[in-house]
């Protein structure tokens, strides 16, 4: 099957870097994410990463302990960035050529966001690992991931969580939850469904980028949704 796509974002939220630890990184499971990466670009697709940072540290949990949130958030992107590297290493150390950029400048670990350089990276078969988000506090790696899907000019986010699509309720907590094959960004939006948040639905809606919401524990999951196939929930316009 050939991919629909020829270049995509991925988001991956920083929780399933946890792997089966309730905190952090678990460098066994980032390495099995690596090949799901590398079996992805294998097939010759193009491919933007974003990883989000919330194995280590979220904003709103800080500034729901009494922190200031501009100073929480800034420590959330810096955990981004912890996360990006993490990854880095992961995919080199299977031959797979990156470069990370961070909205947060940190020249001695990785490069500045420049999109005509990351271009080139992309045009030369590298990975390019976004982080640090947007690079404001105040936002999320959601939105960092649907700005650089729409300056990238990607054909589809693709959001890999912990579960295999968009419901219409929890499905955890309600067994009769309804997944959606595919669902309109108006209707995320009016029906607050768990997808992304609002401001990052309402880039993507407005820049017509689809978002693909799958399930990525499951080996070899990233390459089947890529080539078309798997379980999986498309944001999009008129669906
Ligand atoms: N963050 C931010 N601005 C951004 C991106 C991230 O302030 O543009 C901070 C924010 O505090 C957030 C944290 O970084 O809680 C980690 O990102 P996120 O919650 O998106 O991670 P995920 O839920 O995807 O693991």
């Amino acid at each position: 099957m050939s991919s629909p796509y020829k270049r995509v974002l991925l988001k991956l939220s920083g929780e399933v870097l946890m792997g089966s630890q309730q905190f952090g990184i678990d460098p066994d499971f980032v390495a099995e994410l690596a090949k799901e990466v590398k079996a992805a670009k294998e097939t010759g697709l193009e491919i933007c990463l974003v990883i989000g940072g919330g194995n280590i540290f979220r904003g709103m949990a800080g500034a729901a302990r009494g922190m200031d949130r501009a100073q929480a958030d800034y420590m959330g992107m810096l955990a981004t960035v912890m996360n990006a590297l993490a990854m880095q290493n992961a995919l080199e150390q299977i031959g797979v050529e990156t470069r990370v950029q961070s909205a947060v400048q940190m020249d001695q670990v990785c490069e500045p966001v420049i999109r005509r350089r990351a271009e080139r990276h992309l045009e030369k078969g590298r990975v390019v690992i976004f982080a640090a988000g947007v690079g404001a506090p105040y936002f999320t790696t959601d939105s960092g991931a649907a700005l650089r899907a729409a300056e990238m000019r990607c054909d589809a986010l693709l959001k890999g969580t912990s579960v295999d699509g968009v419901y219409d309720s929890d499905p955890k907590r309600n067994p009769d939850a309804k997944r959606y094959d595919s669902v309109d960004y108006d209707t995320v939006l009016a029906d607050n469904l768990q997808v992304m948040d609002a401001s990052a639905v309402a880039l993507c809606r407005d820049n017509s980028i689809p978002i693909v919401v799958f399930s990525i524990r499951e080996q070899g999951n990233l390459a089947t949704v890529l080539a078309g196939g798997g379980t999986k929930t498309i944001v999009q316009k008129g669906a």
